[in-house]
């Protein structure tokens, strides 16, 4: 949508496809410009998406306002394994609902 937006954001194969301020907070969609992932048990490269659902990750504020990104986790399927597994992003951990540079500033906090 925005490339400044994108700039901003600085994750890999991520544009901002929607940008909400609702409330006084920022709420960021995200699509992910990548089609395929690396199976976590071989290694093998798969574009078998099976499904994808959004989830809601608190980031930094931007300009004082809380910020929220909407990103899809996918899950895709590996043949040589015969299983599913879920994409892994570089910038959040897998279960939690905030990005690394989130939780290092809350560390920083204390
Ligand atoms: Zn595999």
């Amino acid at each position: 949508m925005d490339f400044h937006l994108d700039t901003l954001l600085n994750f890999p194969n991520v544009t901002v496809e929607q940008c909400i301020q609702e409330a006084g907070e920022i709420f960021l969609t995200l699509r992910l410009l990548n089609d395929a992932a690396d199976c976590p048990h071989c290694g093998k490269t798969t574009e078998k998406l099976h499904q994808s659902r959004p989830v809601l990750l608190r980031d930094l504020s931007i300009f004082g306002q809380a910020t929220h990104l909407k990103v899809p986790r996918r899950q895709f399927y590996c043949r040589s394994y015969q299983r599913y597994f879920t994409e892994s992003l570089p910038y959040v951990d897998k279960g939690r609902q905030y990005t690394f540079r989130y939780k290092e500033y809350i560390y920083q906090q204390v």
